[in-house]
């Protein structure tokens, strides 16, 4: 007897479910993909049980045909390559023709599909096995329900998460989708509750704001670029809008949601040291390109892409993230209202922002369910507007940062400026600004018809040091100073060994090694701009700080540089600033490229409205 067989085509497919269908969310994604490239307008899903009760995809797409209903749920049958060409030009989000028989293995399943023209087909299945299939209903639309998931998989079963992990990423994948096809309206029900809706008119905001809600999508920024190979478009959340986690951000290639992790860190990179540490933005990225540059089949859930010239890539996402903030006045609101809860703060941003962004629409009736539409009439004329509700939120979330408001910046105020010169192309960043005082020697305070302003002295001293910095070095030759007396330092021998390695690095951020002996080394100068009084402690901490690093990285050792150096001298809390030395500080700061967080992304500066103010004091209601 033969020791190797071939296994049945029920086992196989057993087999790919464990990779294709992880989860419930897995096969949501799944079956709203096959919707999607269906060429559906609308897609509605609903789930029972964090959907291992039941998964119910609508759709009002092409439909299958009677005679290719038992074909689908074949392992590798597909309409959607024919060939080996096909594979490297993917334009549908399947290809793989694994899907309908791995869930359909693992679970019972009950579909009813039509095309335009045709009668209908229904075709039930039990772990894979056909129940029956007859003739139904011709409405066009492909409608298919996945019951008692993992049924037969009891080790699969007992790996899932609560209710609660499940659904959230059930919710965190229809939320990409919906982000992704804008196109298209879909809506999602958990228990009937519903979680998200979106009205398919096309206008990513609004997807945004369903989603996040209104407050959140007003503070993002559209960004946009081009090059030869790549068409990038998106919406980046202000520096003021954190997470916790990387969750928030997502890719997309060529319309579909991937995960990429150069990516992610290049728009990181974009925002540089405009967030707080550990905490990071909402972005919506949208990459288009030529398939040839994209291989999609790595991984059968499709999510992990190889990209070709992916540095070009991430230069051109991390600068358009940061052209876009260039030109935005960031600085969040400092009122009480708006930290408390970003909501009840929301008149007064319409109030402000009425000329920027119109209101949102309010919800009218319910949207009325596939199921009762007439039937053969494929397209809903008129969808109604969207719900603009807050919904779940994935389940890694944490507590989200206060959020608090932005100002409106659309029209700049016209007063007399503080210090005359106004070359300055970064000076309307920061509108003009008449110092009132100082708070407990620490807060400068300082008004214009806008309202009232506070500024952390220490912070905007450190990023007018940093920028300062930041350009000295990496430039550092023939600008020399002797040291009076010279520093020697004496190493352990493996420290010794890196340092060595490192000599040339060091000297691009202007510390000079002489060789002095065993394990030591003799430095006699130091470029002129290095920390006044902190000379001797700027050189040591440089070379503490390329022993800590794991990898060498010259841009990153710079940058560190440039940040330790801006801390040292800077004027710390409890000090006294005369009039001159605030204004000299308002003017400089509003000279920087960055004028609203210190390089550790803490925020400067914070703003007051008169409107706040006065509803404060119940001046106006
Ligand atoms: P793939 O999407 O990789 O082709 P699937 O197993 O997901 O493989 O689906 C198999 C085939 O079934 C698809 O190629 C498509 O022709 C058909 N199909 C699946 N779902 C739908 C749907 N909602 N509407 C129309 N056709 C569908
Ligand atoms: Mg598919």
């Amino acid at each position: 007897m033969p020791e190797i067989i071939e296994l049945d085509d029920f086992l196989s497919n057993k087999i790919a479910a464990g990779e294709v269908v992880e989860r419930p969310a897995s096969v949501v994604k799944e079956l709203v993909e096959n919707a999607i490239d269906a060429h559906s307008t609308i897609i509605e899903i609903d789930v029972e049980e964090a959907g291992l009760g039941k998964i119910r995809v609508l759709d009002n797409g092409d439909g299958i045909d009677e005679a290719d209903i038992l074909r689908a749920f074949k392992r590798h049958a597909t309409s959607k390559i024919k060939d080996e060409r096909d594979l490297f030009r993917i334009r549908t989000l399947g290809f793989r023709g694994e899907a309908l028989p791995s869930i359909a293995s693992v679970s019972i399943i009950d579909l009813i599909s039509a095309k335009a023209g045709k009668s209908g087909t229904r075709l039930q299945l039990e772990a894979g096995k056909v129940i029956s299939q007859e003739k139904s209903s011709a409405r066009v639309g492909t409608d298919l329900t996945v019951s008692d998931l993992f049924f037969n998989t009891p080790a699969r079963l007992k790996y899932m998460k609560t209710i609660h992990t499940e659904i959230g990423h059930i919710s965190d994948i229809v939320n990409r989708l919906a982000l992704a096809h804008p196109e298209i309206s879909f809506r999602l029900r958990h228990n009937e509750r519903e979680l998200l809706r979106t009205n398919g008119n096309g206008d990513i905001r609004q997807v945004l704001a369903a989603i996040y809600g209104m407050n959140i999508a007003r503070k993002m920024v559209p960004i946009e670029a081009q090059s030869l190979d790549f068409t990038l478009s998106g919406w980046v959340s202000l520096p003021e809008i954190t997470r916790a986690s990387r969750n928030y951000i997502s890719t997309m290639v060529n319309g579909r949601f991937i995960k990429n992790y150069s990516l992610v860190n290049a728009i990181m990179d974009g925002y540089h040291t405009l967030l707080p540490i550990n905490r990071h933005p909402i972005v919506l990225l949208s990459i288009q390109m030529d398939p040839i540059l994209v291989d999609v089949n790595v991984h059968p859930a499709k999510m992990t892409v190889r990209l070709s010239k992916e540095a070009e890539l991430e230069h051109i996402i991390s600068t358009s993230i940061k052209r876009a903030f260039k030109h935005q006045e960031l600085i969040p609101a400092g009122n009480i209202a708006a930290r408390k809860s970003e909501r009840k703060s929301e008149q007064t941003y319409l109030q402000l922002e009425e000329s920027k962004f119109s209101k949102p629409p309010l919800p009218k009736s319910e949207n009325r369910p596939i199921s009762d539409w007439p039937q053969q009439n494929k397209r809903v004329v008129d969808p109604e507007p969207v719900e603009l509700t807050k919904v779940y939120e994935p389940p890694e979330m944490e507590e989200e940062e206060l959020a608090t408001g932005f100002v409106a910046n659309e029209s700049p105020v016209t007063i007399e400026p503080i210090v005359e010169e106004n070359t300055e192309e970064t000076l309307d960043r920061i509108p003009p600004l008449y110092p009132i005082g100082q708070l407990h020697g620490t807060y400068i305070l300082a008004q214009n018809d806008r309202g009232f302003y506070m500024i952390d002295q220490h912070a905007a001293q450190e990023r007018i040091k940093y920028e300062y910095f930041r350009d000295k070095v990496g430039e550092v030759t023939n600008e020399l100073q002797e040291m009076l007396v010279p520093l020697t330092l004496e190493f352990s021998t493996d420290e010794y060994i890196k340092i060595e390695e490192h000599k040339n690095e060091l000297e691009k951020v202007g510390i000079f090694l002489e060789n002095f002996g065993t394990n030591s080394f003799i430095i006699r100068s130091h470029p002129h701009w290095f920390p006044k009084g902190y000379e001797k402690e700027t050189i040591e901490d440089l070379i503490e700080q390329l022993l800590t690093m794991k990898k060498m990285d010259i841009k990153t050792l710079l940058e560190e540089a440039a940040i330790m150096m801006s801390c040292k001298g800077s004027i710390k809390a409890n000090r006294f600033l005369r009039q001159d030395e605030i204004q000299a500080l308002i003017q400089e700061l509003r000279k920087t490229e960055d004028p609203f967080t210190c390089p550790h992304g803490r925020p400067i500066i914070v703003h007051f409205s008169t409107y706040e103010i006065e509803k404060m004091f119940k001046r106006i209601m």
